[in-house]
């Protein structure tokens, strides 16, 4: 989940996209080396991870526990980044 995330930072950079523009796997693929017949899932099951936005990150299907585990990386002072793009665009839209 945390490969995707960090991977949907760089695509959202260089398209120019907002931190609420869905992304997908597919999306990602120029990143991985794909395209690929099946994409990143879960180990707990076989559905991929949906869509998401770099606002929010992707999310687990199967294990909410997951889904906080991505949110205490977040909160880790590499990731710091995150919320620093994530509050630009949004004093920038303020502006507007
Ligand atoms: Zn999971």
């Amino acid at each position: 989940m945390a490969m995707l995330w960090e991977m949907a930072r760089s695509h959202m950079l260089e398209a120019g996209l907002s931190v609420d523009t869905a992304i997908s796997q597919a999306d990602l693929w120029p990143f991985m080396g794909g395209p690929f017949s099946t994409n990143m899932h879960c180990p707990l099951g076989p559905s991929v991870y949906s869509p998401f936005t770099f606002r929010n990150g992707p999310k687990c299907p199967y294990a909410e526990a997951h889904n906080q585990a991505l949110g205490k990386i977040a909160a880790q002072p590499a990731y710091k980044m995150y919320k620093m793009i994530i509050d630009r665009e949004d004093t920038e839209r303020k502006k507007r």
